[in-house]
Order: structure tokens, then C-alpha cells, then sequence
């Protein structure tokens, strides 16, 4: 068979490009390793930034976002038994969007007419510099163009002649989701000497809560009444009790962050976690993806207008937005995990007095935290 677009894998990347190829009248296939049931369930990311659901909005991707998702404008820091308060909307006049991933992925799922094939094993590319095909489970089809939208355990990357750079944090954090009510009005980061401690809404009864740990620990070293004594202790603050529930996920990320210093090799451009990935530090992942799905959309949809200009620059407009959002999840980072002994604990009360009492410093923090508005 032949068409313009293949896209491998239906994660935030392909499906937002596969909806803006469609949009833009451009023939595409979608190819996702996994079943429809596995990936509509598939609990990741919760907090969009603003100017990405605009965007979302903007190509008629957003109505679910728009009527479902509550807004979320502040956060707060527990430290040492205090609340401290940062409203980052009050800075920038823009909020997250609270949205679990898996809810998204069927919106883009139900708003994308076009083909695709869920199961698909064994995917290969060909000829990517002139004439590019992809070949699975005995079939072949042809194409201008392959979206590599994979992820990070993906096959599109090593296509790509990249030099990768790696960063490991060195440390862990259990994942877990707690079929219970938020604790807190807002996200709580909780800066303990035991560890970083998490709390984040997901849905009126679901609530993801994250445990700083050795990254060689696993679900086992975690029992449930570790988990509540370490999540009560590490956000404790007087009158606002955690609320626990049971435990329906519990897995342990270790901590790092990879970055190719290209995206493209001929016809094929990768798109999200297949060509970088960011800890979920500071929630971003999901916003690299949706932000590398606009602009790869628009390079492609300029091709076949006859201006190759904007695919060539599709590397480099990527990764100024990536290597802002790592190098600030590495300062969140050092501000989450670094309470280790009592000097660095002083040093994390210094930072964090010069971002609650400062203005400018406040300012600069909230402008990243939620994400810049781009042109696309
Ligand atoms: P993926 O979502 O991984 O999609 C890739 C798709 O490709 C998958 O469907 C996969 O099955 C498929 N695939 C893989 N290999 C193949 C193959 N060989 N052939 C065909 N298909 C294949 N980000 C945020 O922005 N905000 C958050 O709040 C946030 N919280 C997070 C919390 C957790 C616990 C985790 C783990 C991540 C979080 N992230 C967050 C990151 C976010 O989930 C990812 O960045 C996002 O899923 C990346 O999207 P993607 O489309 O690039 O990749």
C-alpha cells in the first residue's frame, strides 16, 4: 500500500500528529504495538500546560480537555511541618489543566477518523533518505514521510544517527495511584530529610501520590503501610490529614533523562519520548510531545506546499523548548531531593526563601513552571 505519513505509535506524539495530518487533508497510518483496551487504559501524565490545550483547542482537539479537566493555578512546598503557598497563575495568568494522559489518548483516539492498527509487531523502516517504506507482519507500505513517534522503548531512534547525552539523578521515585479523594486542594511537593514526597490530583477519587526511593528498589520493598506512614510523615502539616484508599499502581521510575542531538534522518523525524526524555520531575514529558506533534505537523504540511524550510529546522526548534524544560527539572530536582544533610538543607530553605519572597525570582520560576507560549 502506499501513503504520506506512516506514524508509529499512538501515544500523545502520533495521535496528536496523526489528527493535524488529517485535519490538513494528509493521508496517514497509524501503527500502535500495543491493543486499543491496553493504551486507553495506560495511566501516565496529568498536568497540560495551558498554552498546549490552546494549541489542542485551536485544531478542535481540546472538548474533553475543555469540559472535563478542572484548572489548576497554584501549588504548595511542605517543608519542615509548613505550608508555603506559590500561585503561579496570579504571576503568569495561565493554569494547568488537569487531565490524566489515558483520557486524552481516547479523545485523540475517538477524534481521528483516519487508518490504524493496534497489535502491530515487528515494525521496519527502508530507504529513509529518498523513497521511505515501512515493512510489519508480511506488509509494506510506502510513504514521503515516518513520524517516530514510538516513545522511549521504541525502534524508530535507532534509525537516527544521533549522539545521545544522558543524565541520571541517581535515585528513584514510586509511582503510585491511590483510588482516594485528593488530600489537598492543590499539587503538594513535600521536601523532607527522608525524601521527596508528591501529592497531585488526577480525578475526584483518584490521586497520584510519588515516594523518593533507591532506584533499586522495587513494588516489594514498598508495602502499603510504608507507603502511608512515609507519604504522612514526609507531607505532614498540621490539620490536613492524607486520605489513603487502596493502591492500584505502584512501580518504581528510576530518575533520568536522555536528549538525541537530532531528530531527523532523511524522511524520518521522531516526535516526544522516541527522541527525548525528561524525568517526571516537573510534568513535562507529555508537553515536549504534544509541542514536537505541532511543529512536526506544520513542517510536513509546509513540504507538501512546496517550503521544505520549516522540516529542516524541525530538529532545532524541538530541542530549545527540551533543553529548557530538562535543565529546569534539574534545578526542581536539586530542590526536591537535595535536603540530604543539614548544609544542603539550609541551602534548600536559602532557594526557596528567595523564590516565596522575591518577585523576580517568583516571576522567572512560574514562566517555566507553566510553560511559555509559543508561535506555531
Ligand atoms: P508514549 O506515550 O510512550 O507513546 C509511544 C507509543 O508507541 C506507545 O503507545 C507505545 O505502545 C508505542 N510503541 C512503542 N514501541 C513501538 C513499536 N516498536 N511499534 C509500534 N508502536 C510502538 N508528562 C507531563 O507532561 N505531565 C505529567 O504530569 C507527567 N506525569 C508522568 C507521570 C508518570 C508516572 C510517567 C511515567 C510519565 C509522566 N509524564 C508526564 C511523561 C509522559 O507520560 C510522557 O512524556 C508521554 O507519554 C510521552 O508521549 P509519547 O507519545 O512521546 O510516548
Amino acid at each position: 500500500g502506499r501513503t504520506k505519513v506512516v506514524v508509529i505509535g499512538a501515544g500523545p506524539a502520533g495521535l496528536t500528529v496523526a489528527n493535524l495530518l488529517h485535519r490538513a487533508g494528509i493521508d496517514c497510518l497509524v501503527l500502535e504495538r500495543e491493543t486499543r483496551e491496553f493504551i486507553e487504559q495506560r495511566a501516565r501524565a496529568g498536568f497540560i500546560e495551558e498554552w498546549a490545550v490552546r494549541e489542542l483547542e485551536r485544531h478542535g482537539l481540546a472538548d474533553g480537555l475543555l469540559r472535563r479537566a478542572p484548572t489548576q493555578g497554584s501549588f504548595e512546598f511542605r517543608v519542615d511541618g509548613v505550608r508555603h503557598q506559590f500561585d503561579y497563575a496570579e504571576l503568569t495568568g495561565h493554569r494547568h489543566f488537569v487531565y490524566p494522559q489515558q483520557e486524552l489518548v481516547k479523545d485523540l483516539l475517538t477524534g481521528y477518523p483516519g487508518p490504524i492498527q493496534f497489535s502491530v509487531e515487528d515494525i521496519r523502516l527502508h530507504d529513509l533518505a529518498t523513497s521511505p517504506s515501512v515493512t510489519y507482519a508480511g506488509q509494506r507500505v510506502d510513504c514521503d514521510f515516518v513520524a517516530g513517534c514510538d516513545g522511549a522503548r521504541g525502534i524508530c531512534q535507532s534509525y537516527v544517527p544521533a549522539t545521545i547525552t544522558r543524565h541520571d539523578y541517581g535515585i528513584g521515585w514510586l509511582a503510585l495511584l491511590a483510588e482516594a479523594p485528593p488530600s489537598a486542594r492543590s499539587v503538594v511537593f513535600g521536601i523532607h530529610p527522608l525524601g521527596f514526597a508528591g501529592h497531585m490530583a488526577r480525578t475526584p477519587s483518584v490521586t497520584r501520590y510519588y515516594l523518593q526511593c533507591s532506584p533499586g528498589d522495587t513494588a516489594d520493598d514498598w508495602p502499603d503501610d510504608r507507603v502511608w506512614t512515609q507519604l504522612r510523615t514526609r507531607l505532614a502539616v498540621p490539620g490536613e490529614p492524607i486520605i489513603d484508599g487502596p493502591l492500584i499502581e505502584k512501580r518504581v521510575l528510576p530518575m533520568h533523562n536522555y536528549v538525541l542531538d537530532r531528530m531527523s534522518a532523511g524522511r524520518l523525524h521522531l516526535a516526544g519520548e522516541a527522541a527525548h526524555l525528561v524525568a517526571p520531575i516537573a510534568a513535562k514529558g507529555m508537553n515536549l510531545a504534544i509541542h514536537d506533534a505541532l511543529l512536526l505537523t506544520r513542517g510536513i504540511a509546509a513540504w507538501y506546499d512546496g517550503d521544505p524550510s520549516t522540516l529542516d529546522g524541525y530538529s532545532a526548534a524541538c530541542l530549545g523548548r527540551v533543553w529548557q524544560y530538562q535543565e529546569f527539572s534539574l534545578w526542581l530536582s536539586d530542590l526536591f531531593h537535595g535536603s540530604r544533610d543539614p548544609f544542603t538543607h539550609q541551602l534548600i530553605q536559602a532557594r526557596l526563601r528567595r523564590l516565596l519572597n522575591s518577585r523576580k525570582a517568583a516571576e522567572s520560576f512560574a514562566e517555566i513552571y507553566i510553560g511559555q507560549h509559543a508561535d506555531f
